[in-house]
């Protein structure tokens, strides 16, 4: 399987392990042996594939599935071979897109007819493939039938699971083969994502005012300077009540420590930047909105988008601004903010208080676009309408595909991209865009992932 993973200039950093695609389970099988029955069957309702319109080609049919708690994308292959030339060439193509684009593929054969040439042409294509094959005997109805589904074990690919996907007998099983089949799970997430304050960030180059924000929020709110438990070490965070609810923020010592390594002062601030953006789950970025915008600044605000934290910017020393310096200003941010337009923004005085209220709600959107999950059946609609509409241009006479997505994770949304060719960093960028219009997703970076098959 040829598979890249391009990461959108938007995107975190490569090594994110964390966020290991939703794997893929593709159904292959010959017609009428009972695929779209068994796919109903694992999603436990009855419209997933009625919902597709009659007559349109079956293209990109996945759903999310979900099993003793593991997630996974369930594919139907069986729409996607409109026009081959037989059945034996359709099929073969069929297994041929399973096998690329899945990290299981589940063969389904008709175990009251039996094994035919065609399901040995495809398990030929499974078994060169090295890809974890589960086999299906469907219309195992009773037990009478079992015997039949015995006789599937010539195929030579291993234990036939007999079931039956019309009334759900052996399905149970049959899943349970299948997530034994899957990938291992990615590791748990290191910081705990239900439950306690949310993780905030305050992040800035000297004398943007981030002490001087501290100072305000906390001092007019009560504030909990809390040991972090157990660790008599410097990272101090505060519990600061905001909005009628308590919020962590990030290793406030560090902020409130005035400048004391004067050497090698940038180095230390990176240091702790990157350190709080580990722990934090969105970022309060200052800006000294009376000064031209820094290089600082604006690498500040890539580490946020490459740690894949949630992000609000923050103008501050508002107070000193006159007319044209906000005319200036807007211009600035216009043309030099521009990976981060999606960031809600807030112009505060942290030595007036001016808006500092409004740090709450842009709080909330930021970590809620964070958050969002688009359910694959929304997320194929969007791509089906917006390949029609804007396909890619033509490139040495090939024009690739967005066969289907699906978002594999949050915190930060990631997109999985199956497609028949490289797309290109500006169709990469509409894509986003489109997301963005169409979803939210503010205050978030989002992250695309190809994975080509060729
Ligand atoms: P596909 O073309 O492989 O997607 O097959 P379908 O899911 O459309 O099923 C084809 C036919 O087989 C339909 O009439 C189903 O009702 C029937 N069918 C599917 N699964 C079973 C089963 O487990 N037992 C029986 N008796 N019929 C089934
Ligand atoms: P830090 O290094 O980011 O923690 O910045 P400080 O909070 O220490 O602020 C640096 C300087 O900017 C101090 O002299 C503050 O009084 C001043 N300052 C901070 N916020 C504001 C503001 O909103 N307006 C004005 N005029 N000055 C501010």
């Amino acid at each position: 399987m040829s598979e890249y993973e391009i990461e959108t200039v938007d995107g975190p950093a490569a090594a994110d392990e964390a966020a290991a695609p939703v794997p893929v389970v593709a159904v292959v099988g010959r017609p009428n042996v009972g695929k779209s029955t068994l796919v109903n069957r694992i999603l436990g309702r009855r419209e997933a594939v009625v919902e597709d319109v009659p007559g349109v080609t079956r293209d990109r049919v996945a759903y999310e599935a979900t099993w003793s708690g593991r997630r996974f994308t369930i594919v139907d292959t069986g729409g996607w071979v409109p026009d081959a030339t037989g059945l034996a060439a359709a099929i073969a193509e069929q297994a041929r897109l399973a096998v690329d684009l899945a990290d299981v593929v589940l063969f389904v054969v008709d175990a009251t007819v039996g094994a035919t040439d065609v399901d040995d042409a495809v398990v030929e294509i499974l078994r060169r493939s090295g890809k974890p094959v589960v086999l299906v005997a469907n219309k195992v109805d009773d037990a009478a039938t079992e015997a039949d589904a015995a006789l599937l074990w010539s195929l030579g690919i291993g234990e036939p699971h007999p079931v039956s996907a019309l009334h759900g007998r052996g399905s149970g099983d049959l899943l349970d083969a299948v997530l034994e089949a899957l990938p291992a799970e990615p590791p748990p997430e290191t910081y705990g994502e239900v439950g306690g304050p949310r993780r905030v960030a305050l992040l800035g180059r000297p004398n943007v005012g981030k002490s001087s924000l501290l100072n305000k929020l906390a001092g007019e709110n009560r504030a909990v300077v809390d040991s972090v438990a157990g660790t008599t070490r410097d990272p101090v965070d505060e519990l600061i009540e905001l909005g009628g609810r308590e919020w962590r923020f990030i290793d406030t010592a560090g902020i409130r420590r005035r400048h004391r390594e004067n050497q090698g002062a940038d180095f230390y601030a990176t240091l702790r930047t990157q350190s709080a953006l580990e722990r934090a789950e969105v970022a309060v970025v200052l800006i000294d909105a009376s000064e031209p915008l820094a290089d600082q600044d604006l690498r500040i605000i890539s580490m946020v988008i490459e740690a894949g934290r949630a992000l609000v910017i923050a103008y501050n020393k508002w107070d000193l601004l006159d007319e044209e310096r906000r005319y200036y200003l807007e211009r600035e941010i216009d043309r030099q903010l521009h990976n981060a337009r999606w960031a809600p923004r807030v112009n505060i005085s942290a030595r007036t208080g001016r808006h500092v209220e409004k740090l709450v709600p842009a709080l909330d959107t930021a970590l809620e676009g964070w958050g969002t999950r688009v359910p694959t059946s929304q997320l194929n609609r969007f791509f089906a309408d917006l390949v029609a509409a804007h396909p890619h241009p033509v490139r040495g006479g090939k024009q690739p595909r967005v066969l289907f997505a699906t978002q594999a994770d949050v915190r930060p949304p990631r997109f999985v991209l199956f497609t028949t060719g490289f797309l290109e960093e500006g169709y990469r960028r509409f894509i986003e865009r489109r997301l963005r219009e169409e979803f939210g997703f503010q205050g978030t970076p989002i992250d695309l992932v190809m994975r080509i098959r060729e």
